[in-house]
């Protein structure tokens, strides 16, 4: 792995990019947070850690993922030449993985026997009730009940993997309000218990550790792309919920100057305050469970409803080295609809065989959009961050019976 210092980006040694990320918690979490990172970098410096992620990553979930061109996706949009990094692949259909195999290792490594994890559509859980199975650890998952009744086969599925499901009852029901209750039970059994944060936001070391488990996503696109076509893309795409898989792509990106970076935010139904997820175009800087970033918020502080088609994407705060890296101009954020991203999970699903998760159907449905506006043969990689057998249900309730059509 790389140390911090010698990429571009940072943090720093309290976990700032530029003036975002930090530590902004509560007394009894400070602790923790310096135990964790502590262990974190006593782990990467340690080759037998590095050694059984690797073995795990490779052997578990099925890394490393193709590299898959889209060549009648090609022909459709005309003109560039593109690539679909595969993490839907993965055991457990998505990204999360990397991240969850990760942190489970540190969890036994300083001693714990249970974690704990937050997640909004589940998909988190069923990465965290995944690892803990395979490590025999004690497994609870924090989920709003308004979640737990939209996504209630993931609920099964954890509880099939052998985790326990807290319904959160408070607030709008939702991943917000299960972060808060994720944090209350890590301070209080923090001596057996690890939190195992599920996207690249949060107090520090959170947003540094989990890019760091997700930079496995980029450093194999780079050896992949430079075997296939030997050069550098010219443009990479991806969602950005709180912006684990995107950074994950990006990072061992960001010194190559050359490479345009694009993260694509949930536009949902509209610009108003409530009807999207695109904190770049709507949200201001202010603090979030731990972290200074752009959020989407009310003039006087509170934190605004948000929407999107995928629920994934649907969160107030996006990961502090985002904000860093849009202020520096070094990536660039857009927004798409809902209907554009459930038109491009038709469209993919229809020109390669494959059914996009809705979360990175937005990352495709950027590249349509601005398909007609690029260099002819550009050379373009999309990260498919997870496939879509988990959305099959929603979109055949939005779409009907001729999805085709
Ligand atoms: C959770 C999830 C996301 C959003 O999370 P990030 O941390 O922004 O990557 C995107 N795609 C899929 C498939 C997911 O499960």
């Amino acid at each position: 792995m790389q140390t911090a210092n010698d990429s571009p980006g940072l943090p720093d040694e309290r976990g700032h990019f530029g003036p975002y990320g930090g530590r902004f918690v509560p007394e009894t979490l400070m602790r923790p947070l310096l135990e964790l990172e502590d262990a974190f970098r006593d782990a990467r410096r340690d080759p037998s850690f590095q050694a059984e992620l690797d073995g795990l990553l490779r052997n578990y979930s099925g890394r490393p993922t193709p590299l898959t061109r889209a060549c009648r996706l090609e022909q459709h949009l005309g003109r560039c030449r593109i690539y679909l990094k595969r993490e839907d692949m993965n055991h457990t259909g998505a990204h999360k993985i990397n991240n969850a195999l990760g942190q489970i290792l540190l969890a036994r490594r300083m001693g714990k026997r249970r974690v704990i994890a937050e997640t909004g559509a589940g998909q988190h859980g069923v990465a965290t009730a995944t690892v803990a199975a395979l490590f025999g650890m004690e497994c609870e998952i924090y989920m709003g009940t308004e979640d737990m009744r939209r996504q209630a086969l993931n609920v099964f599925r954890m509880r099939l993997l052998g985790a326990k499901v807290v319904p959160v009852d408070a607030g709008s029901r939702t991943l917000k309000d299960a972060i808060n209750e994720a944090m209350r039970d890590w301070v209080t059994n923090v001596h057996n218990t690890h939190y195992l944060l599920g996207s690249a936001l949060g107090a520090h070391p959170y947003p540094w550790m989990v890019r760091e488990f997700q930079s496995v996503i980029g450093r194999e696109t780079r050896g992949q792309v430079l075997d296939r076509e030997s050069r550098l893309p010219d443009l990479l795409l991806a969602c950005v919920g709180g912006g684990s898989n995107a950074i994950g792509l990006f990072h061992p990106f960001l010194a190559d100057r050359a490479v345009r970076m694009i993260g694509v935010e949930a536009g949902g139904r509209g610009s108003a305050l409530g009807e999207h997820a695109a904190r770049f175009s709507g949200g201001r800087i202010g603090v979030l469970q731990g972290t200074l970033s752009y959020i989407l918020q009310h003039e006087d502080g509170q934190i605004a409803g948000t929407h999107s088609v995928s629920a994934g994407l649907d969160y107030a705060a996006v990961g502090p080295e985002h904000s860093f890296l849009h202020d520096r101009r070094r990536v660039e954020y857009t927004s798409v609809t809902d209907d554009q991203a459930l038109a491009a999970f038709r469209l993919l699903s229809r020109l390669e065989g494959i059914i996009p998760a809705l979360e990175s159907a937005h990352a495709v449905a950027q590249l349509v959009e601005m398909a007609p506006s690029l260099e002819p043969r550009a050379l373009i990689i999309v990260n498919l961050s997870g496939r879509g057998d988990k959305d099959v249900n929603q979109v055949s309730e939005i779409l009907g019976d001729t999805p085709g059509a």
